[in-house]
């Protein structure tokens, strides 16, 4: 909350307080809240220990000793610092070998390393695109999808979620030079999986290009983790760009987009938030490199996973909470207005949870929600007693 005696003396101050203000009014002012422990099961926030269920350190990774043996030993190797942008001298073999590592992952022949996920959609988009182009977005795609699309200046047309008849209405009567239909594999809000068959045969239909944002799905779905598009059984022919995170599942930081020799090329050459930033600190490299190669070796991390996924869809339904509809680690419990989310989310941290409320306009307006993420990190007995905890607080939820 801004104190009441938020500091209002400057022209600055005073422009930007009434909108603070009314986002306090509307009991939507968000808060950071700081750790003083390692990302995990368990976590320890003002003073107390918390069981975590809200990140998106879905394998347990990002504390796991093989990443930080890697980054530290990398940063006795390089330093602290890779110095500048990849296509100055910041390119590391580190890098190199990273992207040589995703690529063979993810079966293409390339994969070009970005700093963040949302720099790799907005890098991608805008250098595809232009104003003669058309992208078609599901409504609940990533707010990066939706920005990368608005700063490449083409068309941008989105459909109600998953209404692929209304994308199939939307995409008849285009003629646009390129088009892209840019989706999340697995939407971060609300779990469910896009329809990626169905949505591969569409853009083949009209002359599109697929771009799945594995951001969720990356390391923690398909055979051998490689994400929701080898879930779905498809290819690069299918999905010829794929965008993924190494900040969720892989324990680290960064983002990468994997296609074919001219798609990384071109994002090369015309890609510009990968040319005009610095290249990702080696020892962060380092310790993706250490998460991707977990995820190969140890593929009972993802067994474990989805055995807890199992267990907490059938307790949710023993307990008749309304969990969506689900086979991802994001489990959110739709609570409708603001301030019910809000009780739950409170009752919960009194019981021991940590949970974060999510409320727009980051979800639709109306549905604000618990987003339960579950994690390799986590015991059946603790989803356990997450799922009494939540039973119990539902209870004496106010109306
Ligand atoms: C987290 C996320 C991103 C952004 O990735 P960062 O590396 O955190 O910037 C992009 N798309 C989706 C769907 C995400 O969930």
């Amino acid at each position: 909350m801004p104190s009441p005696e938020l500091d209002i003396s400057s022209h600055l101050d005073q422009t930007l307080a009434p909108a603070l203000f009314q986002r306090q009014q509307q009991f939507r002012y968000r808060a950071r809240r700081p750790l003083d422990s390692a990302q995990g099961a368990c976590v320890r926030v003002a003073g107390r220990e918390l069981t975590n269920f809200c990140s998106n350190d879905y394998l347990g990774l990002a504390n796991h000793g093989k990443l930080r043996e890697a980054a530290i030993a990398a940063t006795r190797i390089w330093g602290a610092g890779s110095g500048a942008s990849h296509l100055v001298c910041g390119h590391t073999r580190e890098h190199h070998l990273l992207e040589e590592e995703l690529a063979a992952f993810t079966q293409r022949p390339r994969a070009l390393l970005f700093s963040t996920g949302y720099m790799a959609n907005l890098g991608c988009l805008a250098a595809l695109l232009g104003r003669f182009d058309t992208v078609y977005q599901d409504k609940l795609n990533h707010a990066s999808l939706l920005d990368g699309g608005r700063l490449s200046g083409a068309k941008l047309r989105r459909y109600a979620h998953q209404n692929m008849t209304q994308l199939r209405a939307q995409m008849c009567a285009d003629n646009s030079q390129r088009k892209i239909i840019a989706v999340d594999g697995v939407f971060s809000m609300d779990g469910d999986l896009a329809p990626l068959r169905c949505l591969a045969d569409i853009a083949q239909a009209n002359n599109a290009w697929l771009m799945v944002d594995d951001a969720h799905g990356f390391g923690c779905l398909g055979a051998t983790g490689a994400g929701s598009v080898e879930a779905a059984g498809l290819g690069m022919d299918d999905v010829p760009i794929l965008m993924g995170t190494l900040g969720k599942a892989i324990g680290s930081f960064g983002a990468f987009v994997a296609g074919s020799e001219a798609l990384i090329e071109t994002l090369i050459q015309f890609a510009r938030t990968y040319i005009y930033t610095t290249a990702l600190a080696p020892s962060v490299v380092a310790a993706s490199r250490a998460g991707l190669q977990l995820i190969q070796d140890e593929p009972e991390r993802r067994q474990h996973l989805l055995s807890l996924i199992e267990f907490f869809r059938q307790g949710a339904a023993s307990h008749g909470l309304p969990v969506l509809a689900s086979s991802t680690p994001i489990q959110p419990l739709i609570l409708g207005p603001d301030h019910r989310a809000l009780y739950l989310q409170d009752a919960l941290a009194q019981r021991g949870f940590w949970i974060s409320a999510i409320r727009p306009p980051t979800v639709p307006e109306g549905s604000a929600r618990l987003r339960i993420t579950l994690s390799a990190a986590h015991t059946h007995a603790q989803v356990e007693a997450l799922l009494e905890a939540v039973a119990s607080c539902w209870r004496e939820l106010p109306a």
